[in-house]
């Protein structure tokens, strides 16, 4: 299960961010086209974050909209599903902005001083 790996690197990182301290929070960004679905991601995290500083952690999914830019009328557009065609001009010379995250925005420790 590809969530699996992802939770794992990062409960890694907040491990390391954390240095011992037990972590509050963990807020995520996940795209939309990441292949990420945020409900396993979720389980994952519960499962995997036993006996590691997320163990009382809660995880929060903030979900990422697809956007393009059109290289030829550099116009930027919000799609849904897999078009990636220029809504603007209908060119399809596109390059994807955001939807591919998958990554932690930031974490909240437990004792912040
Ligand atoms: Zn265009």
């Amino acid at each position: 299960m590809h969530e699996y790996s992802i939770v794992m690197s990062m409960l890694d990182l907040c491990e390391k961010h954390a240095k011992g301290k037990p972590v509050e929070k963990v807020v995520t960004k996940i795209g939309k086209m990441s292949g990420i679905e945020p409900h396993f991601l979720k389980d994952s995290f519960d499962i995997f974050k036993e006996d590691t500083v997320c163990s009382d952690a809660s995880m929060t999914i903030n979900l990422i909209d697809i956007t393009i830019r059109c290289t030829d009328c550099a116009k930027e557009a919000m799609v849904d599903s897999y078009n990636f065609f220029c809504p603007h001009c209908e060119g399809g010379n596109t390059e994807v902005m955001t939807g591919q995250e998958m990554h932690i925005e930031y974490i909240e420790l437990k004792d912040n001083q």
